[in-house]
């Protein structure tokens, strides 16, 4: 994951008024090498006759560093 990627959802983030606090356990330290997972949606299978992935979008997962929490964002892109 790009540092250039990080800082765009570190700042979008800031930008939304999110807290740092982690809501399970309140510290503040969160995985810095957030993922990518890529959700379906509809009751159709996720790729066409070509292998060709369809109807998803983009969310990031951010996990605390200590009790591992993960929290999800969507609308994020590299
Ligand atoms: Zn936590």
């Amino acid at each position: 994951m790009s540092e250039k990627w990080v800082n765009r959802l570190s700042d979008d983030l800031d930008e939304a008024g999110v807290k740092e606090e982690c809501p399970r356990c309140a510290q503040t330290e969160w995985n810095a090498q957030p993922m990518h997972l890529w959700v379906t949606v509809g009751d159709e299978p996720p790729t066409n006759l070509l292998g060709e992935v369809k109807d998803y979008f983009p969310l990031a997962a951010v996990v605390c560093t200590n009790c591992g929490f993960v929290a999800f964002h969507a609308g994020l892109n590299e």
